[in-house]
């Protein structure tokens, strides 16, 4: 069923100067108005070059009609391309606000085409997982999200347990005529054994998608003067962090986010840890050092030639900077670079990212998907007692409740919106 909207627009590429912008508007009550003023015939859809009137000035859009249903959202959609420049932008804006749109939500365009069966809730979901993906390994990760793989598992197990349902309810309601196309209770508990099997099986294959536990922490710990500000700034390219030769320069934590081979990560700079006389601040500096280590994924320990290598941090991988003052390297468990010269900057790369790449297994879907399938496989314990068909109905209706809740029951305006808002707006 298509439902009644109002008419809704958004800039669909990114703000600011670029080739071309592109500004959407979708909605079935689009007046004639606003095709006549467009130059388009409302019953032929196509792609036009248009000069159309803003304000003082006129503009060359390429216009784009997609006739309702065939579009995005099931209603018309109409983009138009303008030169990418906000200020045209807001000229186009201001037409559309005149005609009588508004300006859309966060994901009220893949709402729309959701409510118009364009596509399903996982297909819409992946739309955002797309866009907001910030890496090749997230978009490989989310691949049988992305592919509507985990869709088809929820409708096998759905379907599985709809079917189970149906054979217990039967035994039920015919119980007191003896048994009717009786099944033994040692099938059923064959069966649940079975389903709980797939659950188990997804929740081992899969793990909760949350865009920060893909961004890896990798901290650089040492003496003062060791080099650690030095290195920073080596590994990510820039003046970020203060290099001096007074020790204790670094108090508050330096971070800044590169990434390696597709991988994001937030590497942190931090004070150096020595004993001895030292200012309240820098020990404040050196507690926050503490802190950076205990979050951390990766802890680079620094030292340098002349100092004693002993570690301080448990599990550190050990650096020795300055290996230009050295003929010689000595330590076999450690890496030699120098931050001067850049020796041995790059095996630095490759080491962190030896370390904190992800697992290839990984398999990732949305939390709201993740936790459905935990408390569906919640819901189903192993089936003990007598009273079997009676319990475990009432278990596999939970669990059903908890299955539809994610791909099917949307009644609800208040969880489609939280699965939306998680979009940019325009999507
Ligand atoms: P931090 O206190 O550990 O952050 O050390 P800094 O990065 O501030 O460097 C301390 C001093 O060591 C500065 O004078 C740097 O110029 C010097 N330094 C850093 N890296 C190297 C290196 O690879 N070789 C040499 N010879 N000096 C370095």
């Amino acid at each position: 069923m298509v439902r009644k909207q109002d008419s809704i627009y958004a800039l669909a590429t990114p703000e600011g100067v670029s080739a071309i912008s592109v500004i959407r508007v979708t909605g079935l009550s689009i007046s004639e108005k606003f095709f006549n003023f467009l130059g388009i015939e409302r019953k032929k859809p196509g792609v036009f070059l248009r000069k159309i009137t803003l304000g003082d000035f006129s503009e060359k859009c390429l216009i784009l009609y997609f006739k309702a249903p065939r579009s995005y959202t099931g209603e018309d959609v109409i983009e138009i391309q303008s030169h990418g420049n906000m200020v045209i932008v807001s000229e186009i804006f201001d037409v559309l606000e005149n005609f009588g749109f508004r300006e859309a939500q966060a994901g009220e365009f893949t709402k729309r085409g959701f409510l118009n069966n364009k596509f399903t809730i996982d297909e819409a979901e992946s739309v955002a997982v797309n866009v907001s993906a910030s890496s090749v390994e997230e978009l490989r990760m989310l691949e049988d999200f992305r592919l509507g793989k985990v869709g088809h598992f929820f409708s096998n197990v759905t379907k599985k347990i709809e079917g189970l349902l149906v054979t217990i309810e039967s035994q039920l309601d015919f119980s007191d005529e003896g048994a009717v196309g009786s099944i033994s209770k040692n099938n059923i508990k064959k069966e649940i054994a079975v389903l709980k099997g797939d659950l188990d099986n997804f929740l081992r294959k899969y793990s909760p998608f949350q865009s920060e536990m893909m961004k890896k922490k990798v901290v650089l710990v040492g003496q003062p003067n060791v080099g650690k500000s030095s290195l920073f700034n080596s590994l990510v390219g820039g003046k970020v962090a203060l290099v001096s030769n007074t020790p204790g320069t670094t108090r508050d934590v330096v971070r800044k986010n590169l990434f390696l081979k597709g991988v994001e990560i937030t590497l942190e700079d931090t004070a150096g840890i020595r004993t001895g006389q030292v200012s309240e601040i820098e020990k404040m500096g050196m507690g926050l050092t503490n802190e950076s280590y205990e979050t951390s994924d990766l802890c680079l320990e620094v030292f340098e030639p002349e100092q004693k290598i002993k570690k301080k941090f448990k599990d550190s991988v050990l650096i020795i900077n300055k290996s230009d003052l050295l003929k010689v390297h000595t330590k076999k468990n450690a890496l030699y670079v120098s931050a001067k010269t850049g020796a041995g900057i790059e095996e630095l790369r490759k080491l962190i990212y030896k370390y904190i790449k992800p697992d290839p297994k990984l398999s990732l879907v949305t939390e709201r998907v993740y936790k459905a399938v935990v408390k569906a496989n919640n819901s189903i314990e192993s089936v003990r007692g007598d009273d079997i068909f009676e319990i475990t109905a009432q278990q596999l209706r939970d669990a059903l409740l908890e299955l539809r809740y994610v791909y099917g029951n949307f009644s609800n305006e208040k969880i489609l919106d939280r699965v939306f808002s998680k979009f940019c707006i325009g999507k």
